[in-house]
Parts: structure tokens; C-alpha cells; sequence
């Protein structure tokens, strides 16, 4: 359970005795979503790909109009690494897009009372200020490696926003940083850094492996968030604010790739040594999330790096509920 550090905020929503709909429940942040809201007096809808298409308009409006939930954690994405954005450009941009609109304006016109969209924080200029403020928005050129996802999840913050100008709906946005934890994707081909050097340092291990390739120089920033916290976080954010800007939700501390390899490295017991393939794209130079707004809500994340990698590795280990190959 989140380790977060909650201090006392008007309570803006109730979430108590509600139909609450988890969209993308079996995804990583969905399924951290249900998890958290079982201590919720709410009762959790979640919808498999068989009762509603989310990418079709038709399904969606059939779906939410048969079941009028009340309030919406829109989790529901295609998501991916580095790799994975640059391969599959149609899909990230069409799929996130279809399934944004969809669901938004499905919540609107069956009125719904509060609905949240997760975005990421990819949707920053590629040199926005460090750490990054939500008012960076649009500022400036993105990375080109995620443009294609990063452009459907601002086209998702300015629903939010449009349709809270123009019919007053309770719809908010938050903008979770890099997550990791149960659920995440182990695919080498298509995973984040975290989960992809895990599971590398894990193979190293057994082999016994005199090496461990890491992409890139080792020289990007990046800030982590347990997936656990994020939900926490953004449960908090569904009770205690209701606005026009996004809210970055994140660690606020930062760490080198080459560093997060060391720390792995520690954490699973391989003490062979790092290389680093330069032909590989190291991506954004750094990308750190101002989290004042959060803090000033009253949410502070207090889980570390370290305990948050050791838990992570244990259950990775252990086989348990995480996909150990895609
Ligand atoms: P990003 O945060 O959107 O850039 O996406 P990633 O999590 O995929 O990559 C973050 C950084 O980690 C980039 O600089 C990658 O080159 C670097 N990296 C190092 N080793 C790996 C790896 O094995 N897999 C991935 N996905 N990234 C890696």
C-alpha cells in the first residue's frame, strides 16, 4: 500500500457509494486503480474489450449509456517505450485519440459526476524547464521519439479542459511520470527502461553474465513512480481538486539511467558490468515533474526508489502476477 504522506484538503468529490468505471483496468495503472479503490466504499465497473471496443464511438456511448457510471479513471491507452513509439506511429497516435474522445464524450452526454484522465508526462517540450511545470504545456518542440503518443494525450488534457469551459463537467487531468510495478511490460522490444534493465539484470544473474547491455549513454535523467502511489495519488486528486490545468503527479527526484542500472544491479545481485550501446536513442536529456501542486494539494510521495525496486524484484522474481515475456 502507498506509503504517501497525505495532509488534510477540502474535500471537493465524494467517491462514496458511487459507480465508479476503472477504463483500461487491465492495464498497469487501471489495475492499480481497481486495487486502490477496494478501500473505497464505491462500487468498481470495469469493462473487457468483449462488452465495449474502446476505440469504436458506437461501443463505447452503447457500453457507458447501459451501464451510467458516475465517475470515470480513464486509464485506458496504448502505451510503450522508446522503441515502440518510434515503430508503431499510426496506432499510438489513431488508438489513443479514439479512445480519448470516445469515453470523454460518452461521460458528458450520459453526465457523468467526475471523470479523471491520466496522461504522461511525454506530453512536455522535449527542453521544457527542469523540473517541469504544468504550465510548460505546449511551449515548445516535443521529442520526436513519443510525438505520436504525446499528441493524443494533450488532444485528451484539452478535452478535459473544453468540455469543462463549455458544460461546466467536473473532468480533470493528471500526468503521472515514468511508473513501474505490478502489471508493467517486460517485452525488451517494447518496455520502459526500468522494467527492460530488470529483467535484463534478472537473465544476467542466471546466465552469469560477465556483461549488461544498458541503451543509449546512460547520461538521461528520469524520475520513477510505483504504480501503487500514482493510483493513490490520483484517487486523491478525483476527491480533492477540481480544475482547468493538469496536475503533474510524480516522485519529484530524478536518477541517471546508468545510476537506476547500478541501483537494479544492487537490488538483484548481478555484479557484472554495465555497457552501453550508443546506436541505441537515449530519448529526452531529462525529464523531472514539478510536483508543487500535488504537494500543495496535500500529496506527497514517500515510497523510495530502492524500496519500491526491491518490492518490484521480489514479485518479478517470484513469478507472481507479472508477464515475465511479451
Ligand atoms: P522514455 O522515458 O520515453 O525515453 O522511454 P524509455 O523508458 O524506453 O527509455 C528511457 C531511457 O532509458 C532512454 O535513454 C533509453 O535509451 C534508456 N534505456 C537504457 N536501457 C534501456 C532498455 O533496455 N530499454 C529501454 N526501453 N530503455 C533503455
Amino acid at each position: 500500500m502507498s506509503t504517501a504522506r497525505t495532509v488534510m484538503s477540502d474535500t471537493v468529490f465524494s467517491l462514496q457509494g458511487k459507480s465508479v468505471w476503472v477504463a483500461g483496468h487491465r492495464g498497469m495503472v487501471g489495475s492499480a486503480l481497481v486495487r486502490r479503490l477496494q478501500s473505497e466504499e464505491c462500487s468498481v465497473l470495469t469493462a473487457s474489450r468483449e462488452d465495449a471496443d474502446l476505440v469504436r464511438q458506437e461501443e463505447v456511448e452503447k457500453w457507458m449509456t447501459a451501464n451510467r457510471p458516475q465517475v470515470v479513471f480513464l486509464a485506458a491507452a496504448k502505451v510503450g517505450g522508446i522503441q515502440a513509439n518510434n515503430s508503431y506511429p499510426a496506432q499510438f497516435l489513431y488508438e489513443n485519440l479514439m479512445i480519448e474522445a470516445n469515453i470523454i464524450h460518452a461521460a458528458f452526454r450520459t453526465g457523468v459526476e467526475k471523470l479523471v484522465f491520466l496522461g504522461s508526462t511525454c506530453i512536455y517540450p522535449k527542453l521544457a524547464p527542469q523540473p517541469i511545470p504544468e504550465e510548460a504545456l505546449m511551449t515548445g518542440p516535443l521529442e520526436p521519439t513519443n510525438e505520436w503518443y504525446a499528441i493524443a494525450k494533450i488532444a485528451g488534457i484539452k478535452l478535459c479542459q473544453a468540455y469543462r469551459r463549455q458544460y461546466g463537467s467536473d473532468f480533470i487531468a493528471a500526468q503521472p511520470t515514468n511508473l513501474y510495478g505490478p502489471g508493467d511490460n517486460y517485452d525488451l522490444e517494447t518496455s520502459h527502461v526500468l522494467p527492460a534493465l530488470l529483467r535484463k539484470a534478472h537473465e544476467a544473474k542466471i546466465s552469469s553474465a560477465k556483461t549488461l547491455t544498458v541503451w543509449g549513454s546512460g547520461n538521461p535523467l528520469r524520475e520513477f513512480l510505483h504504480v501503487d502511489d500514482l493510483a493513490d495519488a490520483v484517487v486523491f486528486l478525483a476527491k480533492h481538486y477540481s480544475g482547468d490545468s493538469h496536475i503533474n503527479v510524480g516522485s519529484g527526484e530524478e536518477v541517471s539511467i546508468r545510476g537506476l542500472a547500478e541501483a537494479i544491479c544492487k537490488v538483484v545481485g548481478f555484479d557484472g558490468a554495465l555497457e552501453f550501446d550508443a546506436s541505441k536513442p537515449d530519448g529526452t536529456p531529462r525529464k523531472l515533474s514539478d510536483v508543487s501542486k500535488l504537494q500543495d494539494l496535500g500529496w506527497a510521495n514517500a515510497r523510495s526508489l530502492n524500496e519500491g525496486l526491491k518490492q518490484t524484484y521480489a514479485e518479478f522474481a517470484a513469478g507472481g502476477p507479472l508477464p515475465r515475456s511479451g
